[in-house]
């Protein structure tokens, strides 16, 4: 026998009583449990199915500086692309200063954060790899970050340091990394006021 045809016959044979019961134990409460389990299941199953991304083994913070006085993410995230980068801004994360209309310690966390992509901010494929690129906004070879920049590149790396058990031996300025050549972050980055900023936050 065609099973469609017994389902459909099991249905239009459910007697009235039976029905006018069921509606009754709804009213007071009897079956709301029920409905509400079977309700929440259906809605669990019709979802869009997404891919929580993974995160990366992370082992290294390297902070930059972008170079420039004024910038925000689009900046960046343009002059990247324009080099050829095909994943756009090559750093995980961007502190602004107050330019550019990105606010003064404003954290904007890049696509290659939301996806878990390597960076493309150091010279050698390890640290793209398995660094997280913090770049703050300025010329810190000019002028040092502003106090809110500080406030935020700290609470940063607090958060991240804690998440991924990152030591504090693999968190520097792009240039003490063995093997890069560059004064990037520049001299006046302060990194004494930084790691103080840091263990404040830890011994809250
Ligand atoms: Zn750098």
């Amino acid at each position: 026998m065609d099973t469609n045809e017994t389902r459909t016959i099991s249905i239009r044979h459910i007697p009235l009583g039976f029905c006018i019961l069921s509606i009754a134990a709804f009213l007071v409460g009897w079956g709301g449990s029920v409905l509400f389990d079977a309700v929440s299941a259906v809605e669990e199953e019709s979802l869009p199915v997404t891919t929580p991304v993974q995160m990366r083994p992370w082992r290294y913070i390297v902070v930059h500086h972008s170079g420039a006085m004024v910038g925000n993410a689009e900046i960046i995230e343009s002059g990247h692309l324009q080099q050829g980068m095909e994943n756009g801004m090559a750093y995980h994360f961007l502190i602004g200063n107050g330019t550019a209309r990105l606010g003064d310690g404003a954290v904007v966390e890049g696509h290659r954060w939301k996806s878990q992509l390597q960076g493309g901010h150091s010279h050698q494929d390890l640290l793209n790899e398995s660094g997280i690129g913090i770049c703050l906004v300025g010329d810190f070879g000019r002028k040092g970050p502003t106090n809110q920049q500080i406030q935020s590149l700290a609470g940063l790396i607090f958060r991240l340091q804690t998440q991924f058990q990152i030591p504090d031996d693999n968190i520097h300025g792009h240039g003490r990394f063995y093997g890069e050549d560059t004064d990037c972050p520049g001299k006046l980055f302060p990194w004494t006021n930084i790691w103080s900023t840091i263990n404040a936050i830890y011994q809250k």
